[in-house]
Parts: C-alpha cells; sequence; structure tokens
C-alpha cells in the first residue's frame, strides 16, 4: 500500500475535466514532481489532495485512510504557494510560530521548535528581521519553515520558484532539496519547468490535458520522452 493512493480521480467544473482518471502511487519520504503546461490539472490535483476542492468522482487515500472526504484542516498536510504570503508586519519568528500559537502550544516549545525550523533552512539569526529585509529566496524559505513546524506527513509545494529571478531559483531547488532530504518528508512539487523537476525529483508524473502521460525516475523521464 502506498503512502498517498489516488484511484480513479476525476475533477470536472463544468464542462472543463481538470483531472481525468488519475491513479497515482507515491511512496513516503518520496520528491514527487507532477511535471507538465499550464492547465493541465497540477493545482487541481494538489488542491483535491489538500483537501481545498472535492474529486467528482474517485478516492483519494493517505497512509491506508481515507480522506476524500475531509476538511483541509483534518488532513496532516502542509502547501506552501509561489505567493508564499508573509504577514508584513510580523517578525520572521512570529510569522513561523503563527501555526504553534494557533494550536495552544506553551511559550517554550515554540521557542524550541521556531529556532529548529529557522536552522532547517538556513536562518538562524534572522528571527527578528522583517519581510522587506529579506531576499525573495529568503521569504520563500520562511514560507517553507512555517509549514515544517507543523511537521505535517506531506508537504505540497505549488509552483514554488515562479516569482524567484534565474539565479535565486537555481539556489532555491537547492535549498529546497536538501530540506525535504534532511526533514525526510513526502514532498509533492508542482512545476512547468522540466529541469526544476529533473534536478530535484525521486520521481516525476508528467501531465497533459488532465491525464498523467508517463510516470519515471529523472533518468528514465530524460532518456525516454
Ligand atoms: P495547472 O495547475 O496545471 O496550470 P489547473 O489544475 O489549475 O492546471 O487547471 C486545469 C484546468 O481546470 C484548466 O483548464 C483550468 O482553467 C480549469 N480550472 C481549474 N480550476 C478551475 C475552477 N475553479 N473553475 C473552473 N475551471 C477551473
Ligand atoms: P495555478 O497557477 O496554481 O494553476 P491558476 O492561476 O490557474 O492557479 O488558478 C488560480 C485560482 O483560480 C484557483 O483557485 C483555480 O481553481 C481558479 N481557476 C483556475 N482556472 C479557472 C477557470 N477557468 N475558471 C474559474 N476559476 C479558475
Amino acid at each position: 500500500m502506498s503512502f498517498v493512493n489516488f484511484q480513479g480521480v476525476t475533477k470536472s467544473f463544468g464542462a472543463t475535466v481538470a483531472v481525468e482518471e488519475l491513479n497515482l502511487q507515491i511512496e513516503q519520504g518520496e520528491f514527487f514532481s507532477l511535471l507538465g503546461p499550464s492547465g493541465c490539472g497540477k493545482s487541481t490535483t494538489l488542491r483535491m489532495l489538500a483537501g481545498f476542492i472535492a474529486p467528482s468522482t474517485g478516492r483519494i487515500g493517505v497512509h491506508g485512510r481515507d480522506i476524500t472526504t475531509l476538511p483541509p484542516e483534518a488532513r496532516d498536510i502542509g502547501i506552501v504557494f509561489q505567493n508564499y504570503a508573509i504577514f508584513p508586519h510580523m517578525t520572521v519568528f512570529d510569522n513561523i510560530a503563527f501555526g504553534l500559537v494557533e494550536r495552544r502550544e506553551d511559550r517554550a516549545t515554540i521557542k524550541r521548535k521556531v529556532d529548529a525550523a529557522l536552522e532547517q533552512v538556513g536562518l538562524s539569526g534572522y528571527g527578528e528581521r522583517y519581510e522587506r529585509e529579506l531576499s525573495g529566496g529568503q521569504k520563500q524559505r520562511v514560507a517553507l519553515a512555517r509549514v515544517l513546524v507543523i511537521e505535517p506527513e506531506i508537504l505540497l509545494l505549488d509552483e514554488p520558484l515562479s516569482a524567484l529571478d534565474k539565479k535565486m531559483r537555481e539556489e532555491m531547488k537547492f535549498w529546497i532539496k536538501n530540506i525535504q532530504k534532511s526533514v525526510g518528508i513526502t514532498t509533492i512539487y508542482v512545476t512547468h519547468d522540466q529541469s526544476e523537476a529533473l534536478t530535484m525529483s525521486d520521481r516525476i508524473a508528467i501531465m497533459n490535458e488532465g491525464r498523467v502521460l508517463q510516470i519515471g525516475s529523472p533518468v528514465e523521464i530524460y532518456e525516454h520522452p
């Protein structure tokens, strides 16, 4: 039994079939990418896994549990979008602590977890800064830390690099990959950029018009496109 399991999942918006008969198995600890052009159904797939939208038909399982109809807050899933929204009036520390404060964790635990998260993303010593004092890549790492600090069992990354310039994108590719490896968190990464998928993933699913055309390791995908 795979960790994440899409079984015959279809999602339609009116006459538009965004995702069609999707069958996808993702293993625990994997860095799995959904690669394909704009409009092929990548975000819809992530949003169904996160619980923001419901499949029209089919089932989604995580860790052997059917989560198809669970609300987002009942799922153990963290998501980072391309437009990481950092609260500008709060310090980096308070941004990362936000979810822990909501969960009413005690101050000592919050301090310990936020410090660990800052270290994970290479931002130790940046806790008292504000958004305006950070580079694009640093902001994206704060967004990542804010999700990791909650310790979700799955991390969803939706085009997390597309707001960054080319140099910063290259740098962030390695950050994301290294953080994912050291935390060991099951990660699903959405991108239209083939080189991002090839350099970071354990496996890649190539999507087009709502369907998966091919699944394989970067080497398999590269050699048999
Ligand atoms: P991608 O993430 O690969 O760019 P999406 O999953 O966002 O693709 O979209 C897949 C298709 O579904 C597109 O044709 C898009 O216009 C359509 N779509 C996505 N969300 C909605 C929605 N809320 N209402 C109507 N159509 C949608
Ligand atoms: P992404 O870049 O992640 O694919 P989009 O810009 O396609 O996101 O979509 C942003 C939001 O608009 C999402 O909530 C999506 O469901 C919705 N959406 C996408 N396509 C359509 C559409 N054709 N009609 C209505 N809503 C849409």
